[in-house]
């Protein structure tokens, strides 16, 4: 049996979007090492610097955590509630 590419198995993944934002990165500092690291290691792209702070797109987060392994602080990241957040369809 044929595997689908990974992008068609990414394709299927759900996201239900809390109402309660679960990253907070308002104490990032555009520019900063940490900034920097989170953007880079975040997978899916949900952080970007704008101006002198450090924005995140909860909505698209994967729930990896590899944020969190980058940053000491400054970064107040919790899973989204029950229910909410990423579904994966396909391991
Ligand atoms: S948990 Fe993963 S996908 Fe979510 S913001 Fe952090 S690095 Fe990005």
């Amino acid at each position: 049996m044929t595997r689908p590419p990974v992008s068609a198995r990414l394709g299927t993944t759900r996201f239900v979007t809390d109402t309660i934002r679960h990253i907070d990165p308002s104490q990032l500092r555009a520019g900063s090492p940490a900034a920097r690291a989170v953007i880079a290691v975040c997978p899916a792209g949900v952080y970007r610097e704008h101006g002198e702070d450090v924005v995140a797109d909860d909505a698209a987060c994967l729930e990896c955590g590899a944020c969190l392994a980058v940053v000491e602080e400054g970064l107040r990241w919790t899973y989204p509630r029950g229910g909410q957040g990423v579904s994966f369809r396909q391991g």
